[in-house]
């Protein structure tokens, strides 16, 4: 067992906000350990897999304002470790023209100067092959949206920080947290302490949080991923320039429904139910609902008709959410030298760069680069007697 190494920051937590975390700090010339309790890479929390969406269309301002420098952060990450990280599809945004939140995101796109194409039931299937558009509903096409290689930007993130000179240490579960001007942190392996703490620990926050004596309202869902066989091979391809998706609310639901363009598998398109059934990471497959994946098959079949409408093959992978599914971004309300990034899931991977930087920032006491107010612990006190 190691004990007693001294670190200026621990981050606590190898996904994707601990890794650009780690990165971010290492640059800032922070000695810097990332722990992950898992041998890296793996499947258990909701960073993995080949693909994830990034996109500007928001609902907010302020996710496209960060959208900006994050698209910059990707394209230099990219840069230093001479890895594609980013392909451009575009993103089809589909949504019942009156509802407010259709409304809502064609807008913030418009105001936000974001490149946009407004698509007509005349034209639609011009431009978008294979998908019936519903009567009533609007499509716009976010241009410069795309895929993101989730796996890969992983790998290169880590690669990149341990060529700064931080230290990953994997396999290593942290057992203990003891807040403090030093904090103590104690795993399966060692002890180390350190000037300031980063947990940025997914499905599992609550419970390291615990040893901090805080904790917040965060559900853990898991995702059926499920992937749909084309019925003639090619049509919804990246190379065809298929676009990403998303449904904003539909005849079979009211939650989102989102996919990407057949790419890792070929000929199997990724679609998604933006929402999921409860569940313990630990024993996420004892998790056995199914209701996400009959209106998926109901809304495949109705929307597209290239597709065989039963999943071929089901992944699983997990949200973390908060109820007003905005992102946890705080120092810790008695620890100041503790930060915490949580309740990413749904919409959290594209973010990575910018909420590592933040994160960052918070951490040395920088004051942070943007607008924290929406992401800030004291919005769970202030809304708790309300809807939330
Ligand atoms: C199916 C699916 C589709 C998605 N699609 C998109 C998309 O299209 N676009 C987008 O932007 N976002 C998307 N997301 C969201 C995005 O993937 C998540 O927001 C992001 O991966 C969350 O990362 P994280 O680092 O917070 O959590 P995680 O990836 O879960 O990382 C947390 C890490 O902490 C480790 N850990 C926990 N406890 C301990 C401990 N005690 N000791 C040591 N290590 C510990 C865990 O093992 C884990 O590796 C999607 C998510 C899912 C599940």
């Amino acid at each position: 067992m190691s004990t007693n190494q001294e670190f200026d920051c621990v981050v606590i937590g190898a996904g994707v906000q601990g890794s650009f975390t780690a990165y971010q700090l290492a640059k800032h010339k922070q000695k810097t350990l990332l722990l992950e309790q898992f041998i890296l890479p793996h499947t258990r929390g909701s960073s993995h897999g080949q693909t994830r969406i990034i996109r500007k269309a928001y609902d907010e301002d302020f996710y496209v304002n960060m959208m900006d420098e994050s698209y910059e952060l990707w394209a230099q990450l990219e840069r230093e470790a001479g890895v594609k990280l980013y392909r451009q599809t575009g993103l089809l945004v589909m949504g019942p023209e009156k509802s407010h939140y259709y409304e809502q995101v064609k807008n913030t796109l418009q105001r936000n100067k974001v490149p946009m194409v407004t698509l007509t039931s005349d034209n639609f299937n011009q431009h978008i092959p294979h998908v019936k558009l519903t009567e009533g509903n609007g499509a716009v096409v976010e241009v410069t949206a795309g895929v993101l290689y989730a796996d890969r930007a992983l790998k290169a993130v880590q690669a990149q920080f341990q060529k700064l000179g931080g230290v990953i240490r994997d396999n290593e579960m942290v057992m203990d947290i003891k807040p403090g001007p030093i904090v103590t942190v104690s795993t399966s392996a060692g002890v180390y302490r350190a000037k300031r703490v980063v947990i940025t620990a997914g499905p599992w926050a609550n419970r390291l949080l615990a040893h901090t004596g805080l904790q917040l309202p965060l559900e853990v869902v898991k995702i059926n991923v499920c992937y749909w066989k084309e019925k003639v091979p090619g049509s919804y391809d990246v190379r065809r320039r298929f676009p990403c998706f998303i449904l904003t609310e539909s005849q079979e639901s009211k939650e989102h429904i989102y996919g990407l363009p057949s790419n890792e598998y070929p000929g199997l398109v990724k679609i998604c139910y933006h929402t999921g059934s409860k569940a313990d990471p630990d024993q996420r497959d004892q998790q056995t609902d199914r209701s996400d994946i009959n209106i998926l098959q109901r809304c495949v079949k109705h929307c597209f008709p290239g597709l065989i409408p039963e999943p071929a093959v089901v992944e699983s992978c997990l949200y973390t959410l908060t109820p007003d599914r905005h992102f946890v971004l705080d120092c810790h309300p008695t620890y100041s030298n503790i930060v915490i990034g949580a309740g990413f899931s749904g919409h959290g991977f594209k973010f990575g760069p910018i909420m590592g930087k933040l994160l960052c920032e918070l951490s040395l006491g920088e004051v942070p680069s943007y607008d924290l107010s929406p992401f800030r612990i004291r919005r769970f006190q202030a809304k708790s007697k309300s809807a939330l």
